[in-house]
């Protein structure tokens, strides 16, 4: 199968996932992860219709970016962000998914003020509660959430996740069903719109899409294994 019929599967199943639940396709967005796929296979991806991606690592972002600042993808950042490399996404990214701990807050203030921008950030939330993950602990949700409301050239979207692996996706559906009332939660608590739920990867998007998914995060059913 080619890249282009590669895409338009996906998001044939994604149309398929809205349908089954009754939800409008629009309000889903297919966002491209591409760590380590070359700069030319993100051109041919942009070449067959898609605009969005994401990446895991700053410097390989950098290097990428050299080659594509011709397109106008809407970059966003997907991976474990150090405080330190968050300068360099400032005007680059329009949608950092990771944040997750009040120094890394702290470090988006003080860039995204200095740079006259608001950014806009998900939280993330480690889910299991898997010590090896990135993520804000379920428990420690609201305080972040708070903490970050009061910095006022921070714009939190929504929330995103990274979910255990299980060999079966219906079993990740209850983690999916997790954040949508987490977000909900939220909204209610501090009566703001959060509007977006990244969740959902290769093998369990559509899970998500049927689970209230606003963006799903797509690799390897796109740009085939990685290498690493
Ligand atoms: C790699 C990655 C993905 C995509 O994973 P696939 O299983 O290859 O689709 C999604 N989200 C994040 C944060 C990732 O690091």
């Amino acid at each position: 199968m080619g890249e282009c019929d590669r895409l338009q599967e996906v998001l044939e199943r994604i149309r398929s996932a809205c349908e089954r639940v009754g939800r409008d396709p629009e309000e889903v967005t297919l966002l491209g992860a591409t760590k380590t796929v070359p700069p030319e296979v993100i051109r041919r991806f942009y070449g067959c219709g898609l605009r969005v991606f994401g990446e895991n690592r700053v410097q390989e972002f950098l290097k990428k970016l050299e080659f594509l600042r011709d397109l106008d993808i809407d970059w966003h950042f997907i991976g474990r962000l150090q405080t330190n490399k968050v300068k360099y996404l400032m005007g680059r990214v329009s949608l950092i998914h990771s944040l997750d701990r009040e120094s890394l807050a702290e470090e988006i203030q003080k860039r995204a003020e200095r740079s006259g921008r608001v950014q806009e950030v998900l939280i993330e939330v480690n889910l299991g509660g898997e010590e090896t993950k990135g993520g804000v602990m379920p428990e420690n949700l609201k305080s972040l959430v708070e903490y970050s409301l009061r910095k006022p050239n921070i714009k939190i979207l929504g929330l995103m996740a990274i979910p255990p692996y299980r060999e079966d996706p219906d079993e990740v559906r209850p983690y999916f069903a997790k954040l949508r009332e987490l977000r909900d939660d939220l909204e209610r608590e501090f009566g703001i719109q959060l509007p977006h739920l990244s969740m959902g990867m290769s093998h369990d998007f559509e899970v998500a899409v049927e689970e209230g998914a606003t963006i799903v995060r797509v690799g390897t059913l796109l740009f085939g294994e990685r290498k690493y």
